[in-house]
């Protein structure tokens, strides 16, 4: 007889006082230190808000939009679990209440509940518990963690609440465990940490049904034992699953102090499961001491237009990190928006770069700006990494000047264009009239040998994940070359540039894709890394 497939295991990560203090970095990095032990995990995010995905969400609300290889625009927080645990996930890992709604609904208009009343409970739950199993599922993992976004007591997450509990008695309480994130104010007045807050949303996790297996604490200060032992005896929690976790100096550290804690250990007991081999942290322990280290600096621009909320560029920003740490050098930063630079403001500021990175973007506003940082990089002779807006405007910069129309440009910021660089193929036209409008997730890109591009990843070809409508425009393309720009990435076809990068430049290059969704911090993205490394030697022309 085969042997049984044995139950997936579920970890649920729930925040109670505040968000933002890290919920979804620690429940990454549970999963990384299951990893190590040889288990197969995957993760998926509950987002309660009604959007059906944050495709559309504004970045200044939201963060980046983070993109998977089968194209699912997603929260960024897959983003964090990608990179820390060294994983690709599907559309299945990120489900929004807007997504469960329309789902339940669709399928009540097609007749199926015949003629039943549609409620939360059981009908919103069992489509929240089917796309939880979905995980399982697709991705064969054993351990399943779950992220509930929001905090215990926010209105839209209780349907999800709800729905884990009910888990819980389906599944068997032996096979899923709670894992609760909380904040301890710091009371400045008496330079004390205060455990209140957290004995009441525990209170309100239990009021719906759930008793938390840990307490992760999160605070600015040190926790001691004695709060870790209130915290113990007032939220009915054994004083080992009390974890504290003061902010850490970096995010990498994360994985190396639960693991100190003992995470890995309790919640594998609680669920019955067993280590196939010894955690091995060399790599995170040689990347943590190569970020505590001193090191040159080499200063960096990014120009963008959400300069603002520095989220919304949050795995351009953890890339270049990745590519600094493995160069050897101090990543400094500087977010420039490139409505500053339109009107004369930023300049000194972008003078003093050895580096400029202009990333993805949609909608016109900022981009003569970000042209104009574009030329700075050009003509200077100062490293450029381009990232999809970013090699697209690439182009424009170099048409206008090199082909010799000033009113060169994308027909996504100017339709009337006397030179359309950059336009909506053909093929894809009909495609933008029926809805379907973005080219979405992996796709090949065929490498010139020899070239940036080529010697940085040192293959043939590549796959690399892609977000926008906007292509290179196949007519000008013998013109753009004959003027010394390289298509040095292709799709296998030919027909799409994936990349182009300018000859007798140390380095100018753009990607048609996203390179940032892909890199990791132990394994920085080859492009990210050869941009890094010129932007090095530049820094140290300049000293
Ligand atoms: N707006 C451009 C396009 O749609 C670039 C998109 C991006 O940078 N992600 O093609």
């Amino acid at each position: 007889m085969p042997e049984k497939k044995p139950a997936t295991r579920y970890i649920y990560f729930t925040g109670g006082v505040v968000s933002s203090v890290g919920k979804g970095v620690t429940a990454a990095a549970v999963g990384q230190l299951l990893k190590q032990r040889g288990l197969k995990v995957a993760i998926q995010k509950l987002d309660p808000y009604i959007n059906v995905d944050p495709g559309t969400m504004s970045p200044y609300q939201h963060g980046e939009v983070y993109v998977l290889d089968d194209g699912a625009e997603t929260d960024l927080d897959l983003g964090h679990y990608e990179r820390f645990i060294d994983i690709r996930l599907n559309r299945e890992c990120n489900m929004t209440t807007g997504q469960v709604y329309a789902e339940v609904i669709g399928r009540e208009r097609h007749g199926d509940y015949l003629g039943g009343t549609i409620q939360v409970v059981p009908h919103i739950t069992n489509e929240i518990k089917r796309r939880i199993e979905r995980v399982a599922e697709t991705t064969g993992a054993e351990v399943v963690l779950i992220e509930v976004g929001g905090t215990v007591g926010d209105i839209e997450s209780q349907p999800f609440i709800e729905a884990i509990r009910q888990m819980r008695g389906d599944l068997g309480r032996e096979h899923t465990a709670c894992v609760h994130v909380t904040w301890l104010p710091h009371i400045g007045a008496t330079s004390e940490l205060k455990t209140k807050p957290t004995q009441h949303s525990v209170r309100e996790l239990r009021a719906m049904g759930i008793a938390p297996d840990m307490i992760v604490a999160r605070a600015d200060y040190p926790v001691d034992v004695p709060l870790v032992e209130k915290i113990s005896l007032f939220c009915d929690v054994e004083k080992q699953a009390v974890i504290p976790m003061p902010t850490a100096k970096d995010i990498y550290e994360i994985p190396l102090l639960l693991e100190k804690a003992g995470v890995a250990e309790l919640l594998m007991k609680r669920l019955g499961l067993k280590a196939r081999r010894k955690p091995d942290w060399s790599e995170w322990q040689a990347l943590v001491n190569a970020v505590a280290k001193e090191r040159p600096t080499v200063r960096v621009a990014l120009v963008g237009k959400y300069t603002e909320l520095q989220d919304a560029y949050m795995s351009v920003r953890e890339a270049l990190r990745h590519a600094a740490i493995s160069e050897g050098v101090e990543l400094d930063l500087r977010f420039i928006p490139s409505v500053d630079l339109e009107k004369g403001k930023g300049w000194d500021e972008l003078g003093s770069v050895s580096g400029i990175v202009v990333p993805g973007g949609f909608g016109s506003r900022g981009i003569e700006g970000k042209l104009q940082a574009i030329r700075h990089a050009r003509q200077n002779n100062i490293p450029y990494l381009g990232l999809c807006l970013g090699m697209q405007l690439m182009v424009v910069d170099f048409a206008r000047e090199m082909l010799g129309d000033a009113g060169a440009n994308s027909t996504e910021f100017d339709p009337r264009t006397s030179l359309p660089v950059i336009d909506i193929l053909p093929e894809q036209k009909n495609i933008t009239d029926m809805g379907g409008t973005m080219r979405l997730g992996l796709y090949p890109c065929r490498l010139l040998p020899g070239s940036h591009a080529g010697k940085a990843y040192g293959v043939k070809e590549v796959q690399e994940r892609h977000r926008h409508r906007y292509e290179l425009n196949n007519e000008y393309r013998t013109a753009l070359e004959a003027k010394g720009m390289l298509f040095s990435g292709l799709s296998p076809d030919g027909r799409l540039v994936e990349i182009a990068e300018l000859k007798g430049h140390p380095f100018m290059l753009g990607t048609q894709f996203h390179p940032e969704f892909l890199s990791r911090p132990t394994r920085p993205h080859p492009l990210f890394k050869a941009f890094m490394a010129a932007a090095k030697k530049s820094s140290r022309a300049r000293k």
